[in-house]
């Protein structure tokens, strides 16, 4: 297992380049000549709050809140926020949306438990690693009863369940974020909302929370980052009828992680599901499966953690058998879906010994093999066989080829993820044929996705690769929807919309797509040379792509990409291999002779030849997949939830600052904040304005109609004309104008 739980040192998107913020090189001169507070980058790279005492040149003089007076380069100073602002709702209210600011913001509402804040349409939600009292049957009522509109995941849920019924539009809940910041949390509060609000055919709300357990078992794991980490992405669909009822459900998975199967960095376990298994399972499924306690297994206890701390293995295990039993998986499937954990688990057992003077090895006839043929129902000569020979075809004959230590190895953890990958599939068509919806009704569904987000480590490989490859997806549709929202409004209220310009990331997302000579195509080429290697696939990158602005040649087997979130470092090591991830036919052949109803590869009735299933390659087949999700999004209205992990310990009440604003570039708040930059982000009615700086003017001969009124104030304190628009109902204010005026205000007051 490659050692990428790391996080690399330094902050790995660099910061906000400097001389992207234009509001600021206009404010100043201003600032400055009001000593107004602002944010000081200290040595340490942090923001502290002081106030300007003096400048020469271009340096300023400090004095920070800590007491300290330092001399910095106003290069290292953004403004800070007027009092009124502290710790609003909505980023979109602050009068500077500089990254000091938006930390600022959110810490100062995570410190009192205000774990959720708006950043304009989308929700921000800080995971608080305890239990808050913030949910729950009498908080969604108050938000069900709209008594509460403070930013929620229940409100998000409200919203989406309210256009649903108003539009006849379909919805989705789109929550991304990093390992551990909450996402499926979130998901299952979102659900936990919707299951109320659309309670009704037969209790199917409950089956669908159901659905969690179940999927938690088989795809979660202990990870150095989450006791209970995903290790897909999930798609729920949640149907309902004319009324508002729920009345259906699908679940789409994607990208499993099978390598856990085998293969566990130190500290961390396999699925869950495996040693829920060993502890819970009752004698006598114990004894039909000949299972032992997890720790004599080789693929859980080669990472030295068998246990979570606080988790009862045994007791979920019922509450897992529980589960089956609602979403009405029978009593013989599950007993078969055991058989191949425990096949599994067998399998990872079997050791080899060397057979001839070439270094061939035979699987040993022991226990492991005979365990493990037998829960997959062949016998163990034809098991021995399939894990320690290759046959080829040539031509009519075939030529059986004896394999060495490693390649024996291989084969044995490639049998062992192909079969824990299909059961898993499996589990999925089960569940969702349980929720089978009867007729569709278009308009009529929340879909809730819940994905891992960008992902950079010290050492990334193919499936940094894909789910990268995926946020940059997501946040294209991201963009566009926001960028979308804002013009129908400017539009709306009679704006000049040309001025509001808008960043895409297509290019980034040609790098990846583009045939014949994109990432995915070139890998798919590569893959299909007999004699390519990684290094050859990195050189033939650098050979056609250098010179693309997303791209950058590395040294040796690595390249970047000019992410929307910063640039990454690929390693191509084992690229080829993941890509191919091949299905030997011998264990088709093995499979599909042992007639086990739970494997899809050796179901009699399964719609997929085992050949056309290795066709297609994880890359081709994930953007398919991929390509396919979009589509399906594209039909909903979105709503946004960002999770953020204000520490990497799991511990509550602790904010890292570098760590929550790496998140919020990596997640695209920032991106938002940038968006709403290049256009308008401050509105306030005529009224509202006109009520709050018409005093201003001091003078009682300008018309009261607020219009009027406002653009007087406009003029009079010098707002340049590029700095604002006037609606037919609104006044919109470029970013930090409206600081400039509460300060105006506060003097006067
Ligand atoms: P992700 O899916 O993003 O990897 P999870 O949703 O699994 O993260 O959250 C990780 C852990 O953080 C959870 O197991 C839980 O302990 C804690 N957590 C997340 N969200 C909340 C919340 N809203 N309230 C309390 N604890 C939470
Ligand atoms: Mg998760």
């Amino acid at each position: 297992v490659e050692e990428n739980n790391e996080r690399a040192e330094g902050p790995v998107m660099g910061s906000v380049p400097k001389g992207k913020e234009p509001e600021w090189d206009d404010n100043i001169g201003y600032f400055i000549k009001k000593r107004l507070r602002v944010w000081c980058r200290l040595p340490n790279g942090q923001w502290g709050p002081g106030k300007i005492q003096s400048t020469s040149g271009d340096e300023a003089t400090v004095s920070l809140s800590s007491g300290a007076v330092v001399k910095v380069s106003t290069e290292d100073l953004l403004p800070a926020n007027p009092d009124v602002l502290e710790g609003v709702d909505d980023l979109i209210q602050l009068s500077y949306l500089n990254e000091p600011s938006v930390l600022h913001n959110v810490k100062h509402r995570y410190a009192r438990g205000r774990i959720y804040s708006k950043a304009g349409p989308v929700l921000i939600a800080v995971n608080p690693f305890k239990d808050i009292p913030i949910y729950g049957n009498e908080t969604l009522t108050s938000y069900k009863q709209k008594a509460k509109d403070s930013p929620h995941v229940y409100a998000i849920a409200d919203a989406a369940y309210n256009e649903m019924m108003r539009d006849d539009k379909n919805q989705s809940i789109i929550i991304s974020g990093e390992s551990g910041a909450g996402k499926t949390e979130t998901a299952k509060y979102a659900m936990q909302y919707l299951a109320a609000l659309g309670c009704g055919i037969d209790g199917m709300e409950y089956e669908i929370l159901q659905t969690n357990c179940i999927l938690e078992a088989f795809g979660n794991a202990k990870t150095s980052r989450n006791d209970n980490s995903s290790r897909f992405g999930k798609l729920i669909e949640i149907h309902f009828t004319t009324s508002g009822k729920i009345c259906g459900a699908k679940i789409q998975t994607f990208l499993l992680e099978k390598s856990r199967v085998v293969q566990l960095a130190n500290g961390e376990r396999s699925y869950h599901i495996f040693y829920q298994l060993c502890a819970g399972a009752p004698s006598t499924l114990r004894d039909r499966l000949n299972l032992k306690m997890a720790g004599e297994y080789k693929y859980l206890n080669q990472s030295e953690c068998l246990v979570i701390s606080g988790v009862d293995d045994g007791m979920k295990f019922h509450k897992l058998e529980e589960a089956l039993d609602i979403v009405q998986i029978r009593k013989e499937d599950q007993e078969q879906a055991f058989a191949m954990l425990a096949a599994v688990l067998w399998l990872g057992n079997i050791s080899f010994q060397v057979v001839d003077n070439e270094n061939h090895v035979e699987a040993l006839a022991d226990e492991a093999v005979n365990s493990a043929a037998r829960l997959i129902n062949c016998s163990a000569q034809d098991l021995i066989l399939a894990l320690s020979t290759h046959k080829i075809q040539a031509g009519k004959d075939s030529i059986t080829k004896k394999l060495t230590l490693q390649q024996a190895i291989d084969r044995r953890d490639a049998l062992s993820k192909f079969i824990y990958a299909d059961l898993f599939e499996w589990l999925v068509v089960q569940i969702n044929k349980s929720f089978e919806v009867g007729e569709l009704i278009t308009g009529r569904s929340i879909s809730i996705l819940d994905i891992y987000g960008f992902e950079s480590f010290k050492n990334n490989s193919f499936e940094q690769f894909c789910i990268n490859y995926a946020n940059e997806r997501l946040q294209q549709h991201f963009n566009r929807h926001l960028f979308k929202l804002k013009q129908q409004e400017y539009e709306e209220d009679g704006i000049d919309w040309a001025k509001v310009d808008f960043q895409d990331n297509q290019e980034c997302l040609n790098l990846f797509e583009k045939k014949p000579l994109g990432l995915l195509s070139l890998l798919d080429e590569e893959s299909n040379f007999p004699n390519a290697t990684d290094l050859t696939f990195a050189i033939k990158l650098k050979q056609y792509l250098n010179g693309n602005p997303c791209f950058k040649g590395e040294r040796g087997r690595a390249f970047g990409v000019c992410h929307y979130a910063g640039e990454v470092v690929y390693d191509t090591n084992g690229f080829l291999e993941k890509n191919r991830d091949p299905i030997h036919s011998d264990f088709i052949q093995l499979l599909s002779s042992c007639g086990c109803q739970v494997l899809k590869l050796a179901s009699p009735s399964s719609q997929f030849g085992g050949l056309e299933l290795s066709m297609q390659s994880v890359g081709t087949k994930f953007k398919s997949q991929l390509f396919k999700l979009m589509h399906q999004l594209e039909k909903t209205t979105p709503h946004f939830i960002r999770c953020i992990k204000p520490n990497a310990k799991q511990l509550p009440g602790r904010y890292d600052d570098d760590l929550v604003s790496q998140q919020f570039r990596c997640c695209g708040v920032l991106e938002v904040v940038r968006i709403s930059r290049s256009g308008y982000p401050t509105r306030m009615t005529h009224q509202e304005f006109a009520g709050r700086y018409g005093f201003l003017l001091m003078d009682t001969n300008v018309s009261r109609d607020p219009l009027s009124l406002s653009v007087a104030v406009l003029k009079k304190f010098n707002v340049l004309p590029e700095m604002y628009q006037v609606g037919y109902t609104k006044v919109y204010l470029r970013m930090g104008q409206i600081g400039t005026l509460e300060e105006l205000r506060k003097q006067f007051l």
